[in-house]
């Protein structure tokens, strides 16, 4: 049996920090996994940043209400979905995710999760586990599946060794430089390709 084991943002949706930066105005929300690779460090200044501009959950829900997948994301996606398994492991929050999930029907997600206090301001963040995306392929392996992954940052570069296969999706190209083990895809075609040839030879 194969899994697909896929990233979310930047890959089937546009970075959630970055649109959220945009609409609010606040450039330094504009970090994301591509330009600091420690996410403690990156998730502890992002609160330090919403608390300073008094912007609680409902706040950040609203921009992402108002988002949708990047195009041809759902039409790659239900066709994946009938040729392997697909989970998507993404280190963005479920409070985040889900209305964006719904628009591509309901895919399994595994990340993390927010802590609000009573008035919406987040005040912690709780990974599931340390790295999660790299132990879940890990898992999955252990449960005899052979597994094909794809990213495009930093924080998918351990998922994407520990798998089987592992497929780079429009990176950037401080990533291509580092890592060029694995091969690099620009488009849905292009990865629906190369997951395929995966396929072949795993
Ligand atoms: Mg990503």
């Amino acid at each position: 049996m194969q899994l697909v084991c896929l990233d979310l943002e930047g890959v089937l949706v546009p970075e959630i920090w970055i649109e959220f930066a945009d609409r609010t105005g606040i450039p330094e929300l504009r970090r994301t996994t591509r330009d600091e690779p420690d996410y403690d460090k990156l998730m502890t200044g992002r609160l330090g940043l919403l608390r300073q501009h008094k912007l609680g959950l409902p706040d950040i829900q609203k921009v992402i209400s108002e988002m949708g997948p990047m195009a041809g994301a759902k039409d790659f996606l239900d066709d994946l979905r009938t040729r392997f398994q697909v989970i998507i492991l993404s280190d963005t929050f479920y409070e985040f995710a889900m209305p964006l999930m719904a628009q591509l029907g309901m895919p399994t997600l595994f990340c993390h999760k927010l802590e609000t206090d009573a008035s919406g301001f987040v005040v912690n963040y709780h990974l599931r586990m340390p790295n999660q995306k790299k132990e879940s392929v890990r898992r999955f392996k252990e449960l005899n599946f052979k597994v094909i992954a794809a990213g495009d940052s930093y924080n998918d570069t351990a998922m994407l060794g520990e798998a089987h296969a592992g497929v780079l999706f429009h990176p950037p190209e401080n990533v291509i430089r580092e890592f060029p083990q694995f091969p690099v895809t620009m488009n849905y075609a292009e990865l629906r390709n190369e997951i395929l040839k995966a396929s072949q030879n795993i």
